[in-house]
């Protein structure tokens, strides 16, 4: 057990990396440190310790941890998803570009253009699939290229080692929103990214009962900026979100098998059922860069979305009939979410801006949990029957 978990597999470093049994008492669980202010013993003379919204030692072990799990030397933890993109956006400047998905997050996008185009910074979002079509975006002022890998909800895969190679032809940030795959499937520091942002909220805290962010990089200058900005901002988590995570990720690596197994098996059987028009999971032959997704990915993941072969209604009546997947919006917990994105996650796009993008009426989105395969099935068939 130890804090520089170098040399230890992903399973290993999920339980043990940044979490020494407590020095004094043995405690193996790292305490929560609910605490504001630390003793001084002279004016600058702490140790390691102010003030909390600058260091935790609960926040410190989740930081080691993240940043152990991705393979980087550094880790920030956030409040939120979205207090870690917004402190990637606190590293430009006004005037600055930048280059993301055109299917990045609705939270992405919405911080991007509402927040951040009031600032002055420059947003160009493309298809992050086609090399070109991102080079031709790039210019003398791009800074950032942004990437989400596999996207929400129709699961693109996007290539991590080019589009890294890109940004960095132009001097600019590859930073990869790796909440889909989480590091136990998909690691891309090792690809060529400088920053990997996260939702804890989704499966690395893995039990819907806690929301955070994370940023990870090898990068001592660029961790000491987010560090900066971190404290500046003041999005930081509490020492009880920190503890439920790290809770969370001591058992990432059995739960994501367990979600890849049934995501696999649930997207062949939808795949063959007559109610269903279209499937998208990287893990299926079919899918347009599968090839690629087994490349960069040790596996497949749990979120796949399909098209119900019926009208927009049909489709919600789908999501509103099922009982072991929940209709709600989120996912990467234990228990089997779905949702509609035409009418939920992605109701603000107007329709014919959707459909060109392949967000159709019947499109249904699913997060596949750790329940039995064959009760999600006999579920999904019943929910089809009623829609019918
Ligand atoms: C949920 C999510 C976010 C935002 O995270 P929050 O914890 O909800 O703030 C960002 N990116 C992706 C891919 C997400 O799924």
């Amino acid at each position: 057990m130890t804090d520089d978990a170098d040399g230890f597999r992903i399973e290993t470093d999920a339980v043990h990396a940044g979490q020494d049994p407590d020095e004094e008492t043995g405690a193996l669980m790292t305490p929560i440190y609910a605490n504001s202010t630390y003793e001084q013993d002279a004016p600058g003379d702490h140790r390691g310790y102010e003030y909390s919204r600058t260091g935790n030692p609960t926040r410190t072990d989740l930081e080691a941890n993240l940043a152990a799990l991705e393979g980087g030397e550094y880790g920030r933890a956030f409040s939120s998803g979205m207090g870690s993109i917004n402190t990637v956006l606190n590293l430009l400047e006004a005037g600055d570009h930048v280059v993301a998905g055109d299917d990045v997050y609705g939270g992405t996008h919405r911080i991007f253009t509402r927040v951040y185009e009031r600032y002055d910074l420059e947003f160009d979002f493309v298809d992050t699939t086609d090399r070109d079509a991102v080079r031709d975006a790039m210019g003398e002022s791009t800074e950032l290229v942004w990437v989400e890998t596999p996207t929400n909800p129709l699961m693109n895969v996007n290539d991590i080692g080019t589009l890294a190679d890109v940004a960095h032809e132009y001097d600019a940030l590859c930073a990869v929103d790796n909440t889909f795959a989480t590091p136990y499937l998909q690691r891309p520091l090792e690809h060529g990214a400088d920053i990997v942002s996260h939702s804890l909220t989704k499966y690395l805290g893995g039990h819907s009962d806690v929301v955070g962010g994370a940023l990870v990089t090898d990068d001592a200058d660029l961790d000491e900026r987010i560090g900066f900005y971190q404290n500046s901002v003041g999005a930081t988590p509490s020492p009880f979100d920190c503890f439920l995570v790290l809770r969370g990720t001591k058992t990432l690596p059995v739960r994501m098998d367990r979600h890849c197994d049934n995501a696999r098996e649930l997207a062949r059987w939808l795949d063959d059922h007559e109610a269903v028009s279209a499937v998208f999971y990287p893990g299926l032959d079919s899918h347009p860069q599968h090839d690629l997704a087994a490349e960069q990915m040790d596996d497949f993941g749990g979120m796949l979305s399909f098209e119900f072969d019926g009208s927009l209604e049909q489709a919600s009546t789908v999501v509103s009939e099922t009982e072991v997947f929940t209709l709600a919006e989120s996912l990467g917990g234990v228990e089997s979410l779905i949702e509609q994105p035409a009418s939920m996650t992605h109701a603000a796009i107007p329709r014919e801006e959707r459909l060109a993008v392949g967000l159709t009426d019947g499109l249904i989105r699913v997060s596949v949990g750790v329940e039995h395969v064959e009760d999600m099935k006999a579920d999904l068939e019943a929910a089809f029957d009623a829609a019918r």
